[in-house]
């Protein structure tokens, strides 16, 4: 059945992704978003489209839309993007939810919260688990972002056990793909780009913190089936469990892009979680959901998206 659908942050690396899905399912999609990080390119295709509304509004202000489904994407993701205005960042998510929650409640809209692997901080539990409680500095350079995605999922199990509201909740983990900003910072991106510069590498630490990395196209998948499945309101990881290092990924992406690039190590940032890998027996078992998308492959496609961002700048 056509459904008419709120994506917050629909201009973003993931949202743009959802919203191309929801759209080809035959849904009326409405696309909110401030452009903060994300940006018009990523949505062009869709402007004019019968199917697609973009509204360029901020989700900390009130809004109000008729809709049957909210996916809350809205906030920045990357380290350098959500610690530029750190306050900012804890009222988008906070104040965020708290918009897009009241919302649902008076439509009766079931409503998706992009949550994240963050929640579990520096985890001393390997892999995390959904019962996994976290490991996060309240206080540090991380947790504007960190703390701000606890409190989000907090407000949706009140909202939900207090008014009823039809609640899903992911915890996304690395996720990288085609429409990651280029300058945005995060480690795929930032590899890439420098690799097809032939810049150096920049490797914070000494490489040895690992990372668990899905493909885009997996990821919404799985935000579909947590959205359209019943009964089951998550917190469900979903996210790619092979796990790599960092040093790792940077020699893969030498290889495959055949760069000249060296590897030059630079600071650990504070609080950079040493581990990471999602354990996915949730999902598999309430989603039957699982990554088909091999790092290789991915790393592949992103690649020729990057070169041809680069190309044409
Ligand atoms: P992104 O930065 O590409 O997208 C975020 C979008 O939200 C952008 O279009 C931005 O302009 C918009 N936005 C930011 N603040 C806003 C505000 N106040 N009002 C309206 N729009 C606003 O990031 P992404 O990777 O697409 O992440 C999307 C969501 O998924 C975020 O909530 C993020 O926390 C979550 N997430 C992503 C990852 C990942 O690896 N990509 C991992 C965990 C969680
Ligand atoms: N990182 C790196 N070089 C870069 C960017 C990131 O070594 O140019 C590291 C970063 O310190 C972290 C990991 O890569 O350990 C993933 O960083 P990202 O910002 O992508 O996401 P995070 O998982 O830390 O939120």
């Amino acid at each position: 059945m056509t459904k008419r659908i709120l994506v917050t942050g629909g201009a973003g690396f993931l949202g743009s992704h959802l919203v191309d899905r929801l759209i080809e399912q035959g849904h009326d999609v409405i696309c909110l978003d401030n452009f903060f990080t994300g940006t018009k390119e990523n949505i062009r295709h869709l402007l004019g489209h019968p199917k697609f509304e973009l509204m360029r509004w901020d989700v900390t202000d009130h809004f109000k839309v008729e809709v049957d489904q909210i996916y809350n994407l809205a906030c920045p993701a990357s380290p350098v993007h959500y610690q530029y205005n750190a306050i900012k960042t804890v009222k988008t998510s906070v104040m965020g939810a708290i918009n897009c929650l009241g919302l649902a409640k008076r439509v009766k809209a079931r409503i998706f919260q992009a949550s994240t692997s963050e929640v579990y901080g520096d985890p001393d539990v390997h892999p995390q688990v959904e019962s996994y409680r976290g490991s996060v500095n309240p206080i540090g350079i991380r947790a504007c972002y960190d703390e701000g995605k606890r409190v989000a999922e907090t407000l949706f199990f009140d909202y939900h056990r207090q008014n009823g509201v039809d609640i899903r909740v992911v915890r996304i983990f690395n996720t990288y793909g085609p429409r990651m900003h280029p300058g945005d910072g995060r480690v795929v991106s930032n590899f890439i780009v420098q690799a097809l510069q032939d810049q150096d590498i920049t490797v914070y630490g000494d490489g040895s913190q690992t990372r668990s990395f899905c493909y885009v196209d997996d990821l919404i998948e799985g935000f579909l089936r947590l959205m359209n499945c019943e009964n089951f309101t998550g917190p469900v990881n979903v996210g790619n469990p092979g796990e790599f290092t960092i040093l790792e990924l940077a020699e893969q992406v030498i290889r495959q892009t055949g760069s000249k690039s060296k590897i030059i190590f630079k600071p650990l940032p504070s609080d950079d979680p040493l581990q990471r890998q999602p354990d996915i027996s949730l999902a598999r078992e309430k989603l039957g959901w699982e990554p088909t998308v091999t790092l290789e492959e991915g790393l592949k496609r992103t690649i020729a998206y990057f070169k041809a961002v680069l190309e044409n700048e």
